[in-house]
This record gives C-alpha cells, sequence and structure tokens, in this order.
C-alpha cells in the first residue's frame, strides 16, 4: 500500500530519518486518505524527544510541550509533531494526569482511541495497522482501540467521539463499544462544557447529523443536553407532523446546509415544545407560544455549552421567528424583517424550508409556495433598499435636535415614530417629508397631546 505523502511531510520524516529517527504520519490523515478524502491537517508521530524535533528544524512553536508536541512550520503551515507517548492515569476521566514517552510506536498506537484512528504510515514501512483500522474503515465500523470500558474510563469525552465520527463517516458504532458507551453514559458529567461543545458541533455539522440519534439512544444526552431527550421522547399528534419532536427535529438538520448556526437553529427550533405541548378535546397538540420559549431556553443552553453571543443571538433569533407567517404584502414583509432584525435573513427561509420539509404532506407543497413568495417579496425589498431599520433614516438623532425636538428619551420616541411611517411608505424616507412630519408631531404636542415613548 502506497500513499502519496505532501512534500512537507515527506521532508519532515526525511529529516527524522537522516538523523536515525523513526517518524511517520499518524491519525487522522492516514484514516482519511484511506477514505480517499483530503486530509485537514497531517500530524505526524516520531521516537525522537522534543528537544530533539526542535533542533532539527528552522521554525518550531512549543505548542503542546508538556505533551510531547512541537509545531514544526513550514511555509506558513504547521504540522503537529509528537513524541511517542503512553497516557498516564486519567484520574478524572478528564485528563491524563502525566504523559510518558516511549519508545516504541506499538504503544503510542495503542493509547488512540479508535482502530481507525490508529493507523500509521511511513515511506520504508508503509502502512502500520496493528488493530485492523482498515478493515473497520471497509465495514464502516468505529469499534475502540482494546477494552471499551477502560478506554472509557481513562477518557470519557471518547464516548462522545464514538458517536462524531459515525456521524461525520456515516459509521456504525460496533456492538462492544456501543454497549460500553451505554454502560458508562452517566461519567459524561464530568468532561468540561468546551469539549462537549467541540464534539456536539462536529456531530451535527457532519454529513449525517441524523447520527444525533445515537446521543439519546446511548444514554449520552441525558447529561449534556437533557432537552434533546424531551423532544425525543414528545410525540405530536396533530395533521402538520407525521414524527415525534426529535424525529422532525433530526430530518429539518439533514435538509439545511452544514452550518454551526443553521444546524443549531434546527436542533432547538422546537425545544419548547416538550413544554408548551397542550391537547385539545379532540386529541389533537397544540403547541402555543413555542417560538417564544424555545428561544429563551436556547439561549440558557447555548450559555451553558460556552457558545460565542454572536452565535447565540443569531441562533435565538431564527427560533424565535421560525414560525412568524406574515400575510404577503410588501408592508407586512418589512415590518416582519423590522421585528427580527435583517440579520436572521435570508437565513430564516433555510429554517422555514427544512422545518416544513419534516412535517407531514398536509398543505405541504403550498406552505413552500408561502415561503417562496416571502423570499421573493424579501428580495425585491433588498434590491429597492427600503429602508428597515432607523439607522437606515433619511434623518438621524443630530438633525431631530437641529429641528428643535428635546434631547434625551424624545429623540428615540421620534425615530421610531419615523420609521413606523417609513416601513408603511418607503417613498417617504426623504429628509425633507421627514422633517415635515416631525414638525407636524411637534405641533401636536404642544398642542397638548404628549407623544408616547
Ligand atoms: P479531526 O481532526 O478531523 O477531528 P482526528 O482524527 O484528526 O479528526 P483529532 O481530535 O485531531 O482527531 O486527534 C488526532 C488523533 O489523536 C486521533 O486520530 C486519535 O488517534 C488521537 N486522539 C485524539 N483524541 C483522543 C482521545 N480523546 N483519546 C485517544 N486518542 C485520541
Ligand atoms: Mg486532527
Amino acid at each position: 500500500m502506497i500513499i502519496e505523502l505532501p512534500e512537507h511531510v515527506t521532508y519532515i520524516l526525511h529529516t527524522l530519518a537522516e538523523h536515525g529517527h523513526e517518524g511517520y504520519a499518524v491519525g487522522g490523515c492516514v484514516r482519511d486518505v484511506l477514505l480517499g478524502r483530503q486530509p485537514q491537517d497531517w500530524d505526524i508521530t516520531t521516537d525522537a524527544a522534543p528537544a530533539q524535533v526542535r533542533a532539527l528544524f528552522r521554525r518550531t512553536l512549543d505548542t503542546g510541550l508538556q505533551h510531547g508536541t512541537v509545531t514544526v512550520m513550514l511555509d506558513h503551515t504547521g504540522y503537529e509533531v509528537t513524541t511517542y507517548r503512553i497516557d498516564g492515569v486519567y484520574e478524572d476521566g478528564r485528563h491524563p494526569k502525566e504523559v510518558s514517552f516511549t519508545a516504541s510506536l506499538k504503544e503510542d498506537l495503542r493509547r488512540r482511541d479508535f482502530t481507525i484512528n490508529a493507523m500509521a504510515y511511513n515511506e520504508k514501512d508503509g502502512l502500520v495497522d496493528l488493530f485492523d483500522g482498515a478493515g473497520d474503515l471497509r465495514r464502516g465500523v468505529i469499534r475502540c482501540v482494546g477494552t471499551p470500558g477502560e478506554r472509557f474510563a481513562e477518557d470519557a469525552l471518547r464516548m462522545m467521539r464514538a458517536v462524531r465520527f459515525s456521524a461525520q463517516l456515516g459509521f456504525a458504532i460496533e456492538p462492544g463499544t456501543f454497549a460500553a458507551v451505554c454502560a458508562l453514559a452517566p461519567s459524561i458529567g464530568r468532561i468540561s462544557a468546551e469539549r462537549i461543545r467541540t464534539e456536539l458541533l462536529k456531530t451535527i455539522t457532519s454529513a449525517h447529523p441524523m447520527h444525533m440519534r445515537l446521543f439519546y439512544e446511548t444514554g449520552l444526552s441525558r447529561y449534556f443536553l437533557p432537552e434533546w431527550d424531551a423532544m425525543m421522547e414528545t410525540e405530536q399528534n396533530n395533521p402538520h407532523h407525521c414524527y415525534s419532536v426529535g424525529e422532525h427535529v433530526l430530518h429539518s438538520l439533514a435538509l439545511v446546509p452544514p452550518e454551526k448556526v443553521l444546524r443549531l437553529a434546527m436542533l432547538l427550533h422546537d425545544v419548547a415544545k416538550p413544554l408548551c405541548r397542550e391537547r385539545d378535546e379532540a386529541g389533537i397538540d397544540h403547541f402555543h407560544g413555542h417560538p417564544q420559549a424555545g428561544a429563551e431556553m436556547a439561549r440558557r443552553i447555548l450559555r451553558r455549552l460556552k457558545l460565542d453571543n454572536e452565535t447565540i443571538a443569531q441562533v435565538c433569533g431564527l427560533i424565535r421567528w421560525h414560525d412568524d407567517n406574515p400575510p404577503l404584502t410588501a408592508r407586512n414583509v418589512r415590518r416582519a424583517i423590522f421585528r427580527a432584525g435583517e440579520s436572521l435573513y435570508p437565513a430564516i427561509f433555510a429554517v422555514k424550508r427544512a422545518d416544513i420539509g419534516a412535517q407531514s404532506d398536509y398543505n405541504k407543497e403550498e406552505k413552500l409556495r408561502y415561503v417562496d413568495d416571502y423570499e421573493a417579496i424579501y428580495r425585491e425589498i433588498m434590491e429597492k433598499k427600503d429602508c428597515l431599520s432607523i439607522k437606515d433614516l433619511a434623518v438621524d438623532g443630530a438633525d431631530l435636535i437641529a429641528a428643535g425636538v428635546p434631547q434625551g428619551r424624545t429623540i428615540g420616541a421620534y425615530l421610531n415614530r419615523l420609521l413606523e411611517l417609513v416601513l408603511e411608505e418607503p417613498q417617504h424616507n426623504t429628509r425633507e417629508l421627514l422633517l415635515e412630519e416631525v414638525r407636524r408631531l411637534r405641533d401636536e404636542e404642544e398642542g397638548g397631546q404628549k407623544l408616547q415613548e
């Protein structure tokens, strides 16, 4: 078996060999090449100690020195070169308390999580595959190196990684490995939110986001996203739906592009349904208020998972407005855009289409046509550059002060009134007409009616 290594990797391996060291490309890159995919980055494993690696290359960074990793820089690309290691005890199920170095490639491969991630390659030895990773790749299986229960006890995050790789590759989790995840699921509770977030995001933005189901089936999500379990366990008896909330969400995930914000929005768009469900006399379920309640729940969940504020704002906005269906006139659509905020457009249309796509066939064509028409009106409004917010008004606060409006909160109240006018009649967004309106409002006020703030 011959793998064509990139020039830089060959250079690093040759340099190591010239100085009497072993070196191999290892882990994810070997797996990806065998799958016929382009590796994201090339990691190298070697028997050379970190200090020796540093001495052999002109530019290096001490990125993970305590774990034996030196980053070698070649033409602005970094290659992680890690000394063969054996992980020490994982007292907290989180970090190895210490790592020790070893002279044996075999020991290094043995500490890796899954057989498909535990292969190494160089020109001299070809593929080093001690645990039949290539066979598991062919069979489409995620299998632990060694005894699954022991490996998950060392590092509980590996349980989420099993689900994540199954989602990225469309693989099954080998039954023994799967059973060990189920048995040890509660220990995921000891893992930091940051590490959990990484695996969750990689799972939902993968090629097979429906593997999100495995977090429920293994019992893992109960400990890091119990709201997901509630969705999986909530039926919806309603003509618009043919799935439980959770199954509906799984289908909707697969219907949006694999971007973080869109996938998170789909994952959580119905998160409040389990709490909002009301069954009427006819036995039909209703979920009044779920978009609003869902946006609030999602905010708490995403904070807990340590997502950044920008992502949280976008995702919660999409959830809040995913079910907003204005009657389709330009005026109503301008108001809807103002209500939700321009930054949610056009993403909101992808969310709405995926939501409908994952519903029953009842009125489906009609619902999809509605979204098409909605988007067409939105596009027209954008093309005309209609004013949609206070910052687009033809006048600003300073103009109002110059026109004699008292400073302070009154200014904001006036600007809101002007925006309302302009959302109704976009052609009124001229300095002249707006200042005329300001004069009219002021006269009105002097006539005794205080302008509502
Ligand atoms: P990707 O970078 O696409 O997420 P990868 O396989 O490169 O996939 P990394 O998290 O970058 O995954 O880890 C690199 C390699 O280190 C893995 O292929 C695996 O051999 C090993 N590894 C990473 N995390 C663990 C872990 N928690 N336990 C055991 N081995 C691990
Ligand atoms: Mg990697």
